[in-house]
C-alpha cells in the first residue's frame, strides 16, 4: 500500500469530510444496536498471532517464490478447519510491461454462499519479498509479520468464530488478495507501485456476483503494530461513509486506545482502491505508521500484539451482524 500524493484539492476533500464524521461520532456504543448476542470475546488474539507465526515460515510469500504456493495452501487448510467449503481460487497470467508472466491467484471464501446479500472482507497475502528499506540489508526478505499477514491472520481468525456463531444478516467473502505488492515487488520500493490481485478481481466481479454488487467491502493490512492506532483514510470515507462511521463507532466502543474517528490527513492506495472505483462502498483499516519497521527485516511477530489483532478481530466481527 501505498499513501498517495497529497495535494490541495485533496487536503480540502480531507477535511470536508472530516467534519461530518467528527459530529455524527456518537457517544453512545454501536455495539448496542448489533442484534442478538455477538460473542465477540470468541476472538481470540493469541491464536490470530499463531497464524502470523505460522505465515512467517513460509518468507518470502511473494509471487513465484515457493512461500507463495505454501501460504495458499495453509490459508486453504485452515478454511478447510473452519469447515468452510465454498472456496474458490481465481487464477490467471499477469505480464510486466516487460513480459515477464507471473501466475497468480487470489483465493475466496464464501460464507452462507446462497445468500444474495453478499459483504468483502480482504486482505492481501503476498510480502515483499526485499527489505528494501533496510538500511543495513536492503536485499534480504521481508518478513511481513505486519504487512500484511496480520491481515491474513484477522481474516482465518474471524471465519473461525464465524462458523460457532449463528449466521449473520448477510453472506461473508474472504477474499485473500495476490499482489498487492505490485507487479514489481521483486525489486520493491516501485515507485509506479500498483496492486495486481484487487483490480483483476473487480474487473471480473460478474464471475461471483452475477445478480449485483456486494454491498460493501472492508479490507485490512498492517493491523497487529502494539502500538496500533487505527484512524479511517479520506479514500475510505468518500467511498463508504456511513461504513466507516459504524466500524469506528464499534472499534472505539470495543477497543477505544486503538481507534480515533479523526481522519488520516492522507489518502491510502491499497486493495480497497479498485474495489471502490468499480463501485463497491470500500474502506481500508491500517495503521500505517509503523516506523521504523515498515518493509525492513524488523517487520517481525514481536512487533505484534494479540491485543491488538483482537480490537480489529472483535470489531470486525459485531459490525458483520448489523442489519
Ligand atoms: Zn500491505
Amino acid at each position: 500500500m501505498m499513501p498517495q500524493t497529497i495535494s490541495s484539492g485533496f487536503q480540502k476533500l480531507a477535511l470536508t469530510l472530516a467534519l461530518p464524521l467528527a459530529l455524527a461520532a456518537s457517544p453512545s456504543p454501536a455495539r448496542a444496536q448489533v442484534k442478538g448476542e455477538v460473542k465477540a470475546e470468541l476472538w481470540d488474539g493469541e491464536r490470530a498471532m499463531a497464524v502470523v507465526g505460522d505465515l512467517l515460515r513460509f518468507t518470502p510469500r511473494s509471487m513465484e517464490t515457493p512461500g507463495h504456493q505454501q501460504t495458499i495452501d495453509f490459508i486453504k487448510a485452515e478454511l478447510a478447519k473452519a469447515k468452510i467449503d465454498a472456496v474458490t481460487q481465481q487464477r490467471w497470467v499477469f505480464r510486466t510491461s516487460d513480459g515477464k508472466p507471473f501466475a497468480m491467484t487470489n483465493v475466496i471464501a464464501r460464507l452462507q454462499p446462497s445468500n444474495p446479500r453478499r459483504v468483502i472482507v480482504a486482505t492481501h497475502y503476498d510480502s515483499i519479498i526485499k527489505a528494501y528499506r533496510d538500511a543495513k540489508n536492503p536485499d534480504a526478505p521481508m518478513p511481513g509479520a505486519n504487512n500484511s499477514s496480520s491481515g491474513v491472520a484477522v481474516l482465518l481468525e474471524t471465519a473461525r468464530v464465524l462458523s460457532l456463531l449463528p449466521p449473520g444478516p448477510v453472506g461473508i467473502d474472504f477474499v485473500f488478495f495476490d499482489g498487492e505488492e505490485g507487479s514489481k515487488s521483486l525489486g520493491a520500493g516501485d515507485p509506479e507501485f500498483a496492486p495486481i490481485g484487487s483490480p483483476y478481481f473487480a474487473e471480473h466481479l460478474r464471475e461471483f456476483y452475477p445478480a449485483g454488487k456486494p454491498e460493501k467491502a472492508a479490507v485490512f493490512d498492517m493491523v497487529c503494530d502494539r502500538d496500533l492506532h487505527l484512524r479511517p483514510d479520506p479514500s475510505s470515507i468518500a467511498s463508504a461513509p456511513a461504513e466507516v462511521k459504524k466500524f469506528w463507532d464499534i472499534g472505539r466502543a470495543t477497543a477505544p486506545h486503538a481507534f480515533e474517528a479523526r481522519p488520516l490527513p492522507y489518502a491510502m492506495s491499497d486493495d480497497h482502491s479498485a474495489l471502490a472505483d468499480a463501485g463497491i462502498p470500500a474502506f481500508l483499516v491500517i495503521d500505517f505508521e509503523y516506523e521504523p519497521f515498515y518493509n525492513t527485516t524488523q517487520d517481525t511477530l514481536d512487533k505484534c500484539s494479540p491485543k491488538s489483532l483482537e480490537a480489529v478481530g472483535r470489531t470486525l466481527l459485531q459490525y458483520l451482524y448489523l442489519p
